[in-house]
């Protein structure tokens, strides 16, 4: 139990998340039904804006790093500020999961025509952030402090040539007005069956960088290939070579990484060696200076492969996401306040995911902690769970409740101190 001086006790924040229940699945399933792309999320945007207004927020700003909003509640007695993070974004995935509020949706991404779903959970996040709002503005009388909410647009990354994101949104001073002390935030995951709760302290996302690679060979007949320098046998052997920097040059006992290069195009006929091959990939990390390393690594492996064999290489790589990790002190705090929640047995360590997320960039500027949060059917195996990102992605609702009361803990009890 908490302190008995507390600002809500449990039992109060219960029966507060019991009552808004029902709305919080309400408006996971209007937003699911009308998905929006990163950057466009302009009807969910309102939808939020429209209620932080209702509850009589002190400040709601819209419009922040194009349709992010930032809802300000301060409490009725002085203290600190805390942040809670929820993104809003859709995907372009068209829906095969068989639900009544099940996304028709269409439109463009990128220029190709695409459909659109909610098949990573920001739905289940926006509603239940929205869920948190309602509690706490219930109890706001008796919050020592200040609670910042933050809704963000197009984690999942911006169009070509937008800006977007975390990134942008700090840019823009949703951490410095009023200046935030520590963030928390939470993603649905059909890894665990819902009731779960999962936390590892320290790194739990890697980085995600970008990596092109534009190599220039001389063309020729494809039967004379002395009379030039073929890109493809250059590139191939870049390929290999870059397979070496994880199991040959990392320290494998620090963390894991992964180098991959996922695209390789070149040529246009099998009689001819062509000029040029073009090789995209991508490179994930869990430390910063293995990162830096292993760009290092990249640059030097691709340019000199493609000086010994005559051909010449440029090499782009794309800082993308930061690593996620989780404030060691933050995630100390946070266990016994989610075990209380959740039940001791169903808040566990999880393992480290090779996916991104951008909340790393709130946590590169003040104290976070990243929640997971079980949205699978109990009655189904990991097996057959569609993971995030899957036209088949579903979430079981019952997660909702939970991730409210979470968060609501969470920041209530980091705001006692
Ligand atoms: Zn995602
Ligand atoms: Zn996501």
């Amino acid at each position: 139990m908490n302190a008995p001086d507390s600002p809500a006790p449990d039992a109060e924040i219960e029966a507060l998340a019991d009552e808004v229940e029902a709305r919080v699945v309400a408006w996971r399933r209007d937003i699911h039904q009308h998905p929006e792309l990163g950057n466009r999320e302009f009807r969910t945007a309102h939808l939020v804006a429209e209620h932080l207004k209702a509850l009589g927020f002190d400040e709601v700003r819209e419009k922040v790093a194009h349709t992010g909003v930032i809802g300000v509640l301060k409490g009725g007695r002085p203290g600190r500020v805390v942040a809670l993070r929820a993104d809003m974004d859709a995907l372009p995935v068209s829906e095969e999961v068989d639900v009544p509020f099940r996304s028709r949706v269409r439109t463009e991404w990128n220029g190709l025509q695409c459909g659109v779903m909610h098949a990573c959970g920001h739905d289940a996040h926006t509603a239940i952030l929205m869920g948190v709002a309602e509690v706490l503005a219930e109890v706001r009388s008796r919050i020592p402090g200040t609670v910042v909410f933050i809704f963000q647009p197009a984690e999942e990354g911006a169009p070509d040539d937008e800006c977007g994101g975390a990134r942008m949104m700090i840019d823009e001073g949703c951490l410095a007005d009023p200046q935030v002390g520590a963030i928390f935030g939470l993603h649905v995951t059909s890894n665990h069956p819902v009731g779960k709760l999962g936390y590892r302290s320290g790194p739990l996302m890697a980085s995600s960088d970008e990596l092109r690679v534009f190599l220039r060979g001389t063309q020729t007949h494809g039967a004379m290939p002395w009379r030039g320098v073929d890109p493809i046998v250059v590139g191939s052997q870049i390929v290999m070579g870059l397979q070496t920097i994880v199991s040959r040059s990392i320290d494998v006992t620090k963390e894991p990484s992964v180098v991959t290069v996922g695209v390789f195009h070149g040529g246009n006929r099998d009689n001819i060696i062509p000029d040029e091959v073009k090789m995209e990939g991508t490179i994930r990390t869990f430390d910063e200076d293995q990162r830096d390393a292993i760009h290092e690594h990249v640059k030097r492996i691709t340019e000199m492969i493609a000086a010994s064999g005559g051909a010449k290489a440029s090499v782009q790589i794309k800082r993308g996401y930061d690593v996620v990790v989780n404030d060691p002190a933050l995630t100390s705090f946070a266990v016994p306040v989610l075990e209380r929640v959740a039940g001791a047995a169903n808040v566990g360590v999880v393992d480290k995911i090779c996916a991104a997320e951008d909340f790393s960039f709130y946590q590169k500027a003040v104290p976070g902690f990243f929640l997971r949060v079980g949205c699978r059917r109990p009655e189904a195996g990991l097996a057959a769970a569609a993971p995030n990102h899957s036209p088949r992605f579903f979430v079981d609702e019952r997660c909702l409740k939970l991730g409210v009361r979470s968060l609501c803990a969470l920041a209530l009890e980091w705001l006692e101190g």
